[in-house]
């Protein structure tokens, strides 16, 4: 069985006069593989007329022809975009408890959602009806699920992926619009286990990311639903906050659907009972996997390979489990004095270090504790209260909240191999503001790394990218700072990638807003267990992929790893 996907955003048949069409062999003989659709003047491919030669998805200039062979028992997808566009196969199965699910952008994980809440409606690929679709499923645990959906007797609250776009629509005081959607009662409760006391009395508008973020979980936790599907739960949350987030969500979860889509792999696997992964080909097609328990289904995941299912999906992700030993950096590039600073009601103590070139420094550490602060300092952008610096560095930062503004992606000064690199080629004509929050992301990092500095801040780099793109970034700025001889600073809250790339680590401690303590740059194993004791949990390895994986509070191996002080690395 052949798909072929148009994406219709990219084609362009004006630039091109549907060169798709002309080249194709089988419209050469005759047979009308490709016809031009009158209304839309875009090309529609006819799958059971083309013959699956490629031909047009070479010759395409703007790439946006996929076709794909796909196994006969797949059969008819559960949903369809129209003619030629993106497939879903299967749905997910409803189960009390956290069902996780983890795929890469553009794989449908969305489609998902709101399919699951009765936004839109399965189409079989084409039109069905309700009683198609339930006889579909006959027999499946989602078929009872389905059912109540046809009738409108389920009833689904979404918290969306990109928190930024809450305030176009939510206006006014966050304590007034909690306590309006509260329908459980719940709300004081968890307004304090999300930390979010300090948050309430101010307008929407004015808040951090990582308070929206909370703000918007607090809004689906405080719904009365059958089903709470949650896009995204971690993106600007520190270490602390998402341990806490994951810890509420499952509470709330025991007798209730809870779907969360999650790429902090340290995360899903602390948050779920249950686990699916959709794969498939971005933007053509998802196929969703058999449920899995949470451990299977990650390492599944990472391997590339189902078990169940008897298939290969990708090649596998692998994590060196490297000895905490340090590795060899580059040349010392500055040394910096003890530096305080002091602003109204928040203070920072930096304790005096180095950076060196060709190096990867992690800092990990909770919000508003003063990592930029730091930067700034060491870039001469503001001055240490007890100290002059002149570092005289060229610093390029990364913020962690990424502003879109109306400017096209054309005017920013990109690198071509990073443009390359980040895949922004055909993201290049859009504005700044049409993109999806990976797609910015992506471009905000490439257009920091563009710029030719000695130290390289990137904030946040993994929120909204999936994990195939965080590690895809991890192998790259690895190589970054080598060619470069750079030191690169890392901030992020993704354990996993920052255990991955960083050759030292950098801890800040303190209490958010209020006072902030940076460490010395340490190696990895004295960072990383200063931090998780901070944090208080403790971390073992994955026997087979080497991930790192949150201990259960007081069970044995956590009661052991912390009599010996050991939070993550066995000595
Ligand atoms: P994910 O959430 O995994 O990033 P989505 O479910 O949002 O993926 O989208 C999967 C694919 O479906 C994407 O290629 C997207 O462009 C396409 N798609 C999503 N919504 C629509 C729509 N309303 N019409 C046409 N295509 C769509
Ligand atoms: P982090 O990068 O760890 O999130 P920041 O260095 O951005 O932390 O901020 C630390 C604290 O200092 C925050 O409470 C922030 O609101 C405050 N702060 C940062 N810059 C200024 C400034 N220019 N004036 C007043 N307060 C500031
Ligand atoms: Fe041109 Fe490609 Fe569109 Fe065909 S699919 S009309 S080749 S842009
Ligand atoms: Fe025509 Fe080949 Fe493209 Fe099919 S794959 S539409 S046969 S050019």
């Amino acid at each position: 069985m052949r798909i072929a996907v148009i994406n219709i955003d990219r084609c362009k048949p004006k630039d091109c006069n549907y060169l798709c069409q002309r080249v194709c062999p089988m419209v050469k003989t005759g047979k009308e593989a490709i016809i031009i659709d009158p209304e839309k003047n875009k090309p529609v491919i006819i799958e059971d007329l083309c013959s699956g030669c490629g031909i047009c998805v070479k010759k395409c200039p703007f790439e946006a022809i996929t076709i794909i062979n796909l196994p006969e028992e797949i059969g008819k997808p559960v949903h369809q975009y129209g003619v030629n566009g993106f497939r879903l196969y299967n749905l997910p199965t409803p189960k009390n408890g956290v069902v996780g699910i983890i795929g890469a952008n553009g794989i449908g994980k969305t489609t998902v959602m709101r399919i699951l809440s009765g936004e839109i409606m399965p189409n079989l690929g084409t039109n069905a009806e309700w009683q198609e679709i339930i006889e579909r499923f006959r027999g499946k645990e989602i078929q009872n699920y389905l059912e109540k959906l046809s009738l409108g007797e389920i009833k689904a609250v979404y918290k969306p992926q990109f928190v930024e776009g809450i305030v176009r629509y939510v206006k006014g005081n966050v304590r007034e619009i909690l306590e309006r959607g509260d329908e459980t009662g719940n709300l004081k409760n968890i307004i304090e286990r999300l930390d979010l006391k300090n948050s309430i009395e101010k307008n929407i508008n004015e808040l951090s990311g990582g308070e929206l973020q909370r703000v918007a979980i607090a809004a689906c936790l405080t719904k009365d639903a059958d089903i709470h599907l949650i896009d995204e739960p971690s993106s600007y949350l520190d270490v602390r906050e998402r341990l806490n987030m994951a810890k509420l969500i499952r509470e709330i979860s025991s007798d209730k659907f809870v779907f969360v889509v999650e790429h902090d792999l340290v995360v899903l696997d602390y948050l779920s009972d249950y686990i699916h992964i959709i794969f498939g080909h971005r933007g053509a097609y998802g196929i969703i996997s058999n449920i899995k328990s949470t451990r299977v289904g990650i390492n599944e995941y990472l391997s590339g390979f189902l078990r169940s299912e008897n298939m290969r999906f990708r090649e596998e992700i692998k994590f060196e489990i490297r000895p905490p030993g340090e590795k060899k950096s580059g040349d010392e590039l500055v040394s910096y004095p003890d530096m305080m600073k002091g602003y109204g009601g928040f203070n920072l103590y930096v304790n005096s270090g180095k950076l060196h070139r060709d190096e990867i420094l992690g800092i990990l550490g909770p919000n508003a504790t003063g990592k930029t602060t730091f930067v700034r300092m060491l870039a001469g952008d503001i001055e240490p209260d007890n100290s002059k610096i002149d570092l005289k560095l060229k610093v390029s930062y990364k913020p962690q909240y990424i502003k879109p503004k109306e400017e096209l992606v054309l005017s920013l000064k990109l690198k071509p191999d990073l443009i390359e690199r980040f895949g922004i080629k055909f993201l290049m004509e859009k504005k700044l503001n049409e993109l999806s929050g990976g797609e910015l992301q992506r471009v905000a990092i490439a257009a920091c790394l563009s710029k030719d500095c000695e130290i390289y801040l990137l904030d946040e780099p993994s929120a909204y990218l999936d994990v195939e793109e965080r590690l895809k970034f991890a192998k790259y700025i690895k190589k970054f700072a080598a060619e470069k001889e750079v030191s690169v600073l890392v901030v992020d809250h993704d354990i996993l990638l920052i255990d991955y790339i960083s050759d030292r680590l950098m801890v800040f401690s303190g209490e958010s807003g209020k006072r902030g303590i940076a460490s010395e740059p340490m190696n990895l194993r004295d960072g990383m267990n200063k931090f998780l004791r901070e944090m208080d949990i403790t971390f073992r390895r994955d026997p087979e992929t080497g991930r790192p994986r949150a201990n259960k509070p007081d069970s044995v191996k956590d009661r052991g790893q912390r009599e010996r002080g050991e939070y993550y690395y066995f000595g």
